[in-house]
């Protein structure tokens, strides 16, 4: 941060007028849904510095992170009336730091609903909270019959007035899959039992199935950074992130020279390496030894031997020798290659990657054009 770019090893851009165009793509797809945006991690690696005030600006009203740590670092950056949310609830001894920061818990066990209401019972307030139900997934929520007992609790329902009720989708990655009908189906059940509370049950893959599955608040993250929620997706969601790395040093190795630790791979003829300035401590993954690629105007140059810590050889013996230098910027996610290409040759998927993103590079941030807001649509 605020080095001069041309030190940089790696630098990382982030592009957020490309996050707002997704913001505004996924506001229509789910309208008249509210869409609400994830930001836990740090925004997926991004920066929520910068992301939040970008999708206010763009007509954002809820946020979600997981911890109440994120929640702190976020609360300044968001009007009073802005509702900021703790995916992971909270844990035991919280509760008071949490309601006194104007954050609200997502309630998932009976223990955090017990926890908020002794402290809205010790200061004689009502605390809003989010209750999370479990429709299939296992992960977070209260099963049907405690979801039951609270409905029927009148006392629980002045304690604590509820935001919204919300599940979580396991498999909406995969239309095709009807587990997800399912899930939306035991949501439903679940959330009418508290009446006129909003609903929330769709992550970014859930905004793209049907109307159905979109609620009242959709909670999108990644599609938001540009990964693709659904793949293969006809038309992508926009890039947000671009990474290039620095040329540290070019060399010729004759037939059957080795590269890289290990040395486990050898030149098949004579080739031309560069070696880079990126290694799997700035989260360029070691997975993509001998597997993934960079690109060097537009030409496709195929990772030799392992991922190092700071340091990654590709080989450029495609590339015209006049085309690339010592000191050059080359492609590792870019027009010619996108993250979620990058997260398939690492054998993950795009979320990893960018919550991997390392703090090594120059980050260059663009900045989003201004634009009115999106027509507001209240819960
Ligand atoms: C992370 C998370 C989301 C966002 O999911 P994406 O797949 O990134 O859109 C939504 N809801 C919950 C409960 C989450 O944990």
């Amino acid at each position: 941060m605020g080095l001069p770019d041309n030190i940089a090893g790696a630098i990382l851009t982030i592009d957020l007028g490309a996050l707002v165009a997704n913001y505004r793509r996924l506001q229509r797809r789910v309208a008249p849904a509210q869409l609400s945006a994830v930001v836990k991690a740090d925004a997926y690696g991004l920066g929520a510095a910068h992301v939040v005030p970008v999708l206010l600006a763009a007509g954002c009203r809820h946020f979600f992170v997981a911890h109440l740590a994120e929640a702190l670092a976020i609360r300044p950056l968001l009007p009073a009336d802005c509702p900021l949310y703790v995916l992971n609830g909270l844990v035991p001894g919280a509760e008071a730091l949490c309601a006194d920061q104007g954050v609200v818990p997502v309630l998932n066990s009976v223990s955090q609903v017990a926890g908020w209401r002794q402290l809205a019972v010790t200061r004689g307030a009502a605390l809003p909270a989010v209750l999370q139900v479990d429709s299939g997934m296992a992960r977070l929520g209260l099963s049907a019959a405690e979801t039951a007992a609270l409905a029927d609790d009148d006392t629980f329902r002045r304690q604590v007035p509820l935001r919204a009720v919300m599940s979580h989708l396991a498999c909406a990655d995969d239309p095709a899959n009807p587990e997800s009908e399912r899930q939306r189906r035991r949501f439903q059940q679940l959330a009418s039992l508290f009446p006129g509370v909003p609903r929330s049950l769709a992550n970014s893959a859930g905004c793209l199935l049907d109307h159905g599955f979109h609620g009242d608040i959709a909670r999108p993250g990644i599609a938001l950074y540009g990964g693709d929620p659904t793949n293969p997706l006809e038309t992508p969601f926009e890039a947000v992130v671009r990474l290039e790395a620095r040329v540290l040093q070019l060399r010729s190795v004759p037939a059957g020279a080795g590269a890289g630790y290990g040395l486990s791979w050898h030149a098949r003829g004579t080739r031309r390496l560069a070696t880079l300035s990126i290694g799997y401590a700035d989260g360029w993954p070691r997975h993509l030894s001998n597997r993934g690629s960079a690109f060097v105007r537009g030409i496709r140059a195929p990772i030799a031997g392992r991922v190092s810590m700071d340091s990654t050889i590709i080989d450029v013996t495609d590339v015209p020798e006049a085309a690339i230098a010592e000191g050059d910027l080359v492609e590792l996610i870019g027009p010619n290659q996108r993250l979620d290409d990058v997260a398939r040759d690492a054998g993950t998927i795009s979320y990893e990657i960018l919550t991997g993103l390392g703090h090594r590079y120059q980050r260059r941030v663009l900045s989003a054009p201004e634009q009115p807001p999106t027509l507001e649509i209240s819960a």
